[in-house]
């Protein structure tokens, strides 16, 4: 069996970065991948800006004792000076204003102080230059200031504003189809399970984690394929017209587990199968090429809900990351640390605890979720993070350091997570 390392290295060499580009209106980009090098069109400050409200003045014209300089007008943003100045003359200036030419310092008006005949003192002592943004610090006419490949968050969504980009390329939306199988499945809207049933959550919970990477991906769950062999191969068919394909379940040894012999009847290369870890271990990765376009990519993931969930923080997420060219895709690993004795013992496939991670004094501190193994999805709602024991061991002693993966950074800040017996 493939150890975890190998897995992600097999599945990130794998990878094929995704290449369709689409044109979308800059209120739109937020959350999708740039797909183009966009330039300055003018320089920023366009002008000598000033940083402060006060007065501009010619530095040779305040001795470092401070001094009284002759106020000829006062410039607002948007406003510009064009009058000749000269030596001992200055204006008054607010915050984002041209400074007028031959000007060259801006003292607060917090440091200054009015005098009679259109005159004010001004504190002397301040360098040069001192509060004005010079034209062209930030960036230069035609510099590359945004490059492909990169992530639109809400900064480079204003810096696209900035720079002019009404319009702009982006990657298309890679489609991501989720399908569940399992006879004994029901949807939540179809009522109360009878006899043997239960509720179809995978599906759902897959197309959600697809969506929150928040990285511009169409994710669509399909519903439930039942276990036959028809049912399997033609969702498998009705997939061949996306990028990624979840099936859901189906991928162990049972009976009615279709989905490996179904994708491998279809052509599928496969890239994994079954990985030394828990949960997860049946875990099926592959493509199926189709000719003149890039391969279909197929994940199976077996269908307990927290291996479910676990595979696809571990395995597809980095992947989804990856085809969309960003950097650094793997989930966050960091030490933390344990502060009780956990349950269980070291096997030899690595395990993935769930956990909640949180910080205290600075310091992350884990702590083993109550949770009662791969079909006890209510053990995860107080998860945010896995327990990482590594495949022989050793098992972690309390107190001591831990390594763990982090899933929501935002949630290591509750002070006390909620727990099943106090909630
Ligand atoms: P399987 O991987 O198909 O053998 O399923 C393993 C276990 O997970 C079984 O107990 C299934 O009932 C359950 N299961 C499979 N698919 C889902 C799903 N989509 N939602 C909730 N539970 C599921
Ligand atoms: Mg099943």
């Amino acid at each position: 069996m493939m150890d975890k390392e190998k897995a992600l290295e097999i599945l990130l060499g794998a990878v094929q970065p995704f290449s369709r580009v689409e044109e979308v209106a800059l209120d739109q980009a937020a959350g999708r991948v740039l797909a183009e090098d966009v330039r300055a069109d003018m320089d920023a400050p366009p002008f000598n800006r000033s940083a402060m409200d006060g007065y501009a003045f010619r530095h040779e014209d305040l001795p470092t004792s401070g001094g009284v300089i002759s106020v000829r007008g006062t410039v607002a943003a948007g406003e510009v000076f064009t009058r000749t100045l000269t030596p001992g003359e200055g204006v008054r200036i607010m915050t984002g204003a041209p400074v007028p030419d031959g000007l060259d310092t801006v003292q607060m008006v917090e440091c200054s102080e009015e005098r009679d005949g259109g005159k004010v003192f001004l504190e002397g002592g301040l360098p040069r230059g001192r509060n004005i943004a010079p034209r062209g610090q930030d960036m230069q006419e035609g510099e590359v200031v945004l490059t492909a490949g990169r992530l639109i968050r809400p900064v480079e969504v204003a810096m696209l504003a900035t720079l002019g980009k009404a319009r702009l390329k982006v990657l298309a939306r890679p489609q991501v189809l989720v399908h569940a199988t399992g006879d004994e499945l029901l949807l939540p809207h179809e009522g109360r399970p009878g006899p043997g049933q239960i509720r179809e959550s995978n599906g759902t919970m897959l197309k959600a984690q697809v969506e929150a990477l928040g990285v511009g991906l169409d994710a669509r769950f399909c519903g439930i394929i039942p276990d036959t062999e028809e049912a399997t191969a033609a969702a498998i068919e009705g997939a061949m017209d996306a990028d990624v394909l979840i099936l859901s379940g189906g991928v162990s040894m049972g009976d009615f587990d279709h989905v490996h012999h179904e994708l491998k009847k279809r052509g599928l290369k496969v890239l994994i199968q079954k990985v030394a870890i828990k949960p997860g271990k049946p875990l099926l990765f592959g493509s199926l090429e189709r000719p003149g376009l890039a391969p279909l990519w197929v994940f199976g993931l077996p269908g307990n809900p927290v291996s479910s969930f676990c595979t696809f923080e571990l395995f597809v997420r980095p992947f989804l990351r990856a085809l969309l060219g960003l950097p650094a895709p793997h989930t966050l690993t960091m030490t933390a640390r344990l502060e009780a004795p956990m349950k269980g013992k070291a096997i030899r496939r690595t395990q993935h605890l769930p956990a909640r991670l949180r910080v205290v004094d600075g310091e992350l501190v884990a702590e083993q979720t109550d949770w009662h193994g791969s079909g006890d999805l209510r053990g995860l709602l107080d998860t945010n993070g896995f327990i990482l024991v590594p495949a022989g061991g050793p098992w972690p002693e309390a107190p001591g350091p831990v390594d763990v993966v982090v899933l929501e950074p935002e949630a290591l800040r509750l002070a006390s997570p909620r727990s099943r017996s106090a909630s």
